[in-house]
């Protein structure tokens, strides 16, 4: 059905949604944003940028302040829990990006949040959907509000638990990997001056500058049964785990005091299966494909589906073909990401069990799915603005 793409609902301010927002009103559609939120609630720990995200953000326009607020480096060093080191920190840059940049989720929220705003874009708070109804040519929406509208698409952009999902879709199989992450904010000391990741006997932590000021140190571990922590421990907890790791680690570990400051989150992973729409509803970012954390591309994936989405709509008025082209080229780019970081999972469940095969070289392996994630992700005649000279 040939149909230009006016008014269009997405659901969920998150990242991928803000991001959206953001790209889509650069071409001039109309944007509501639905949060289910009723006050914007973004937890305070960082977030890793590769290249990808930093070009993907470029297109938004949004790049400079995320480098502005941030604190940009080479990539991970790789270091036994002793601190001995294996590898040097090489994450495959795009020619004008740093290989990565570390910011505070808030920030990079308050960024997005800002730039959808001045483009113009709708946001309602405190409100989700509770029916959604693909007509021929529009998508009927009620609100948990009372209100309805029609929209020409509807984006799910509403994250692992997505209602969308649930409501057109069905249920996933969102899959526990056995693995847990722990992640804490501290005072970033100056010779943490890039990504540093220490494999201990019983789990992998790293430290990862957001900014001049701060860093966080991250503790991934094997927690078999995903077992509920008590949250009034969790300083003790993390500190605990921390005992076997030497270098900057032992240093800071004691600065883990507050239990209410700790991030635990058990890990799961998932990969929708292909088309990522029914009629005019589509799904993005984690709604669509969850990846576990160990490559750092959840979010640049949101970010890159936004992009591309938008070149999709602006480039042709036939919005079946638009959204079946969505998942045609995004599809095997997130797979990629989602059974790499699954690997990665798998292999350091193995080193914690003691029998990790010798020929394994996860520093090789993470940096050659980084460079396939360099990819151009637009279509060739498409101008991304870049930032050069860094
Ligand atoms: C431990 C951990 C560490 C990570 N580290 C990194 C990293 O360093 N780099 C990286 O790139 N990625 C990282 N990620 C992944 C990244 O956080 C996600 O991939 C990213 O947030 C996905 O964006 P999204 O917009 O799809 O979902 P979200 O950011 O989760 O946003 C979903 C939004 O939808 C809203 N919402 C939910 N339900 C509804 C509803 N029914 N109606 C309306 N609104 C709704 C939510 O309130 C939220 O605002 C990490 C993930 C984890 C778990």
């Amino acid at each position: 059905m040939i149909n230009h793409v006016r008014k269009v609902l997405i659901v969920g301010g998150g990242i991928g949604g803000l991001s959206a927002g953001i790209a889509l009103r650069k071409i001039s559609i109309e944007v509501e944003i639905a949060e289910i939120q009723k006050e914007w609630n973004v937890y305070g720990v960082g977030i890793i940028q590769p290249a990808n995200a930093l070009r993907a953000l470029d297109n938004l326009g949004v790049l400079e302040a995320c480098l502005q607020h941030g604190f940009s480096y080479p990539g991970f060093s790789y270091h036994t829990g002793q601190g001995h080191k294996f590898a040097k920190p090489e994450s495959p840059r795009i020619e004008g990006y740093p290989g990565v940049n570390g910011l505070s989720r808030r920030k990079l929220h308050n960024i997005l949040l800002d730039a959808a705003t001045i483009a113009g874009t709708e946001i309602r708070m405190g409100i989700t959907v509770q029916t959604i109804e693909n007509k021929d040519d529009h998508v009927f929406v009620e609100f948990t509000d009372g209100t309805s509208a029609m929209y020409d698409l509807v984006i799910g952009a509403d994250g692992t638990n997505s209602r969308v999902r649930d409501l057109l879709f069905g249920e996933v199989n969102q899959e526990y990997v056995g693995q847990a992450v722990w992640r804490y904010t501290l005072p970033r000391p100056e010779e943490v001056n890039t990504g540093i990741f220490y494999f201990g006997q019983k789990g992998k932590a790293g430290l990862v500058p957001m900014s001049k000021e701060e860093m966080y140190l991250l503790l991934t571990t094997h927690e078999l049964d995903n077992p509920k922590m008590p949250v009034d421990q969790l300083d003790q907890l993390l500190r605990e785990r921390l005992q076997e790791f030497g270098g900057i680690i032992a240093q800071v570990r004691n600065q883990i005091t507050d239990a209410s400051s700790v991030v635990y989150r058990p890990i799961f992973s998932y990969l929708m299966r292909a088309p990522w729409h029914r009629g005019r509803v589509i799904l993005i970012g984690d709604a669509a494909h969850s990846t576990t954390p160990h490559l750092g591309q959840g979010a640049s994936l949101a970010i890159e589906d936004a992009v591309v989405l938008a070149e999709l709509l602006e480039q042709g008025d036939d919005i079946q073909q638009n959204l079946s082209a969505f998942t045609e080229r995004r599809f095997e780019r997130c797979r990629i990401v989602v059974d790499n970081s699954r690997q990665l999972v798998q292999w350091e469940l193995m080193e914690w069990e003691g029998r990790m095969p010798k020929d394994v070289n996860i520093a090789e392996f993470t940096k050659n799915t980084l460079v396939k994630m360099n990819e151009p992700i637009l279509q060739p005649h498409i101008h991304l603005e870049r930032r050069v000279g860094l």
